[in-house]
């Protein structure tokens, strides 16, 4: 066999990519390709690293559900440090918000939210605007994920497990033949029995390369920023906070705080960069809901988060073309997800059973197949 041939490739080094190559190398030879220096450089490494089983839909949250015992109890020797730290949300409502506040309790009324009233809601966390506040719901069994450790994670498994990642390599082009498939690379050609795309924003123009079918992906930008601010010694425990019409969200982050727009502009796929008008929204929202004084923006970034119409992951063997397996539209989630994702997508690609503890949750192929958005 030739050095650059192996039985799956898979084109991506983001969380997804590296999550599912990992559990793929231990049936397989398997190489990950990715086109920048480093892995994680695009939306992986610019999320907000939450872990929440109450956000996204009942796909997601069934995703988030059996991710959970791996994030917050993993393998002894998959990781150097904890995967989460617990802390919980407050989302919040203001008297404008009452009908979006009404709605939203009336849909979560099965999650176990925990109603608090407006007092409440201040002295959980004080910078709370009181005025016109009119309660939230606090979730409880939510973190805030090491993201690069769990990456890290992933990569170290992958290594063990005799799998490659290479660097600096686009792919520019896909071929199938009798054989398998060739991908065509700035560092050569490589073949493979079986192709993962799992190229985040590029996965439509993947696909396009691989004439597979289109699935109508739609890369939308969001914007954070860490802000200082005098915090106090409590600042760093305080919840996550996000009103309920997700126009806003804010979280303490390593002394400083992770603002957020909640914006989903729609993008190209790109190297996201933010915008000075998405900052100063975020800061105008952060002013109208507390009374927190910015003393200065310390960073800023925007990534991507890819969807398709009916926000679920698009994960399976493409209609069209055999061997080639989507992995692609994790949105806003694709952190949260990513260990029950990447094991049920692994065992999707070999077409096993899904293993272990992972069998007893709800996770339907047919919601997330690629086949469901023909014509899109
Ligand atoms: C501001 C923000 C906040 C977020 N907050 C959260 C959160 O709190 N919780 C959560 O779970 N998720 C969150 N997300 C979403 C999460 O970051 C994504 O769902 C996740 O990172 C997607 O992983 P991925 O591997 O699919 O994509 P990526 O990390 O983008 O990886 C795709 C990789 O493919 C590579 N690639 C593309 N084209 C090619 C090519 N032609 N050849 C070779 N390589 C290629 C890219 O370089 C990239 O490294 C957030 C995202 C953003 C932007």
């Amino acid at each position: 066999m030739a050095e650059n041939d192996c039985d799956i490739l898979v084109i991506g080094g983001g969380m997804a990519g590296v999550a599912i190559a990992a559990h793929l190398s231990e049936q397989a030879r398997v190489h990950v390709l990715e086109m920048e220096s480093q892995p994680g450089y695009h939306s992986t490494g610019r999320s907000a690293a939450l872990f929440s089983q109450t956000y996204g839909n009942e796909t997601i949250r069934a995703l988030s559900r059996a991710s959970r015992a791996f994030l917050f109890d993993p393998p002894e020797d998959f990781c150097a440090i904890p995967l989460v730290k617990p802390r919980p949300v407050l989302i919040f409502a203001q008297e404008s918000q009452r009908q979006a506040f009404d709605e939203f309790n009336e849909f979560e009324a099965a999650s176990g939210l925990e109603p608090v009233a407006a007092d409440q809601a201040v002295a959980l966390c004080p910078i709370l605007r009181r005025d016109g506040l009119i309660g939230g719901l606090v979730a409880r069994d939510t973190a805030d994920i090491e993201v690069h450790e769990l990456q890290q994670g992933y990569l170290r498994l992958l290594r063990r497990r005799g799998g490659a990642l290479t660097t600096s390599a686009r792919v520019m082009g896909l071929a199938r033949n009798t054989e398998g498939w060739t991908v065509e690379t700035d560092r050569g050609a490589f073949r493979s029995a079986i192709v993962v795309n799992a190229s985040g924003a590029w996965a439509e123009e993947l696909g396009r390369m691989a004439q597979a079918q289109p699935i109508g992906l739609e890369p939308r930008r969001r914007t954070a920023a860490l802000i200082e601010s005098r915090l106090g010694a409590s600042g760093q425990d305080w919840p996550m906070l996000l009103d309920v019409e997700e126009q806003f969200y804010l979280k303490p982050d390593a002394g400083l705080l992770l603002l957020s727009p909640a914006d989903e502009t729609l993008s190209a796929a790109c190297d996201a960069q933010p915008e000075e008008l998405d900052i100063a929204i975020a800061i105008d929202r952060l002013q109208h809901f507390t009374t927190l004084e910015v003393q200065r923006v310390r960073s800023r970034w925007a990534g991507l988060r890819s969807f398709v119409k009916d926000r679920s992951p698009v994960v399976g063997y493409d209609p069209h073309q055999p061997g080639f397996f989507w992995l692609a539209a994790l949105g806003g989630y694709g952190i949260q997800t990513a260990p029950a994702l990447s094991a049920f997508a692994a065992a999707l690609v070999l077409d096993r059973p899904v293993a272990g503890a992972l069998g007893a949750f709800d996770l339907r192929p047919a919601e997330m197949a690629p086949v469901r958005l023909a014509g899109d």
